[in-house]
């Protein structure tokens, strides 16, 4: 059976650096939309069409003959995988990136839909991937006074990792402190078992940092839980939340944190935005409009890369040096006659990427009056 490999940054980092010479490369997307894509009829009817548009391409004007031939066998491989046996079990879209020259042959599991597509192009195409690459590494902690479960994965999928279970005494569920002058030392031992849930996450967290942290916990418990974090832990805080916390199942909990994420995520948009417009009305730490965010590219100082997602700019791009700019006829850096692009805001997010930017897909309209496109800026 073929590997299907989960997305993370690495990959698209490793893949956004790809530019293999003088061969092109093969993409295609394959939406497994539950609501369309339901009936193994309609996924394969959705299968054919994609595969014979790859031929088409694989068949198009202005390919080398070398690259065409490498490309009918890219589409060949891509046949033999879609007619095998993959699992596409909780994927929400299939993703394949192939370019025999160079011995790419790579199929991602995404979390969630994306629309069908075929590119060649130069690079693999990672613009699809982006909406995927935000901080997603989640962490859950349910905590009472005296269990601690911890979780982890992403927005679309959690697992439980582990357990803190501490003996705390006279504690009970239902009816608090059976005697009141224990309390002083029962409250000792939930500081306790606070602490030591807090040690465990911070354990984990060194050996698989996570970005974000959900916290289910009573709004009693959450002040003294919160006191006890790790800074390192405690800023990647985004939200606390109530839950059952001995008997909620993985999926009940990411059912609870599924929205938080998402808020979360609309603050982070808002932020970067906010940033651009101080920015911008300072007239330093931002830019607007293609150019100057290709130069600002190109001089590597780029913090956050905002775009509207489907925004279609043209340019050109070095394919000596990968130098990006508008409308000239040659690299500036070292001659080379550069590529035209019919959309060069991938080549911009692949850039944003390979500088550890980060690249923030915006709705259409949000970027009308910055050109579609903007920076905010390290320097
Ligand atoms: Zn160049």
């Amino acid at each position: 059976m073929a590997t299907i490999s989960e997305l993370d940054g690495a990959t698209l980092r490793r893949l956004s650096g790809l530019r293999p010479e003088r061969a092109k490369v093969l993409s295609i997307y394959l939406n497994l939309d539950p609501h369309d894509f339901a009936t193994p009829a309609a996924r394969s009817t959705a299968i054919t069409s994609l595969l014979d548009e790859a031929d088409r391409r694989a068949r198009g004007d202005g390919l080398e003959h070398a690259e065409r031939m490498a490309l009918r066998e890219d589409v060949e491989r891509a046949r033999e995988f879609f007619a095998g046996d993959f699992s596409a079990k909780h994927a929400g879209a299939l993703a394949v990136f192939a370019c025999g020259p160079v011995g790419l042959f790579e199929a991602l599991r995404l979390p969630r839909p994306v629309p069908s597509e075929v590119v060649v192009d130069d690079t693999p195409w990672v613009e699809p991937l982006v909406r995927f690459s935000r901080p997603d590494r989640v962490c859950a902690v349910l905590v009472n006074r005296r269990v601690a479960r911890f979780l982890r994965g992403s927005r679309d999928r959690l697992e439980e990792l582990a357990t803190v279970e501490d003996d705390v005494h006279g504690w009970h569920d239902q009816g608090g402190w059976s005697q009141p002058r224990y309390q002083r030392g029962i409250e000792k031992e939930i500081q306790d078992h606070l602490a030591h849930a807090s040690r465990r996450l911070f354990a984990l967290f060194r050996r698989r940092p996570f970005d974000r942290l959900l916290v289910g916990a009573t709004t009693e418990l959450w002040p003294a839980f919160e006191r006890q974090l790790h800074p390192y832990v405690a800023e990647r805080v985004i939200a606390r939340f109530d839950i059952d916390v001995e008997n909620a199942t993985p999926e009940q909990v990411r059912e609870a944190v599924a929205p938080l994420i998402d808020e979360a995520e609309r603050e982070r948009e808002q932020a970067a935005l906010e940033r651009l417009r101080q920015g911008l009305g300072a007239g330093n730490r931002a830019t607007a409009g293609l150019e100057p965010v290709l130069e600002a590219l190109n001089e590597r100082r780029v913090a956050v890369l905002l775009f509207e997602e489907g925004a279609q700019l043209q340019g050109v791009v070095c394919p000596h040096d990968g130098w990006l700019g508008v409308d000239v006829a040659e690299c500036p850096l070292d001659g080379t006659p550069v590529e035209r692009r019919e959309n060069v805001v991938e080549d911009a997010v692949e850039a944003a990427v390979l500088q550890a930017a980060d690249p923030i897909a915006l709705e259409p309209g949000e970027l009308a009056e910055h050109g579609r496109i903007a920076a905010v800026l390290r320097f």
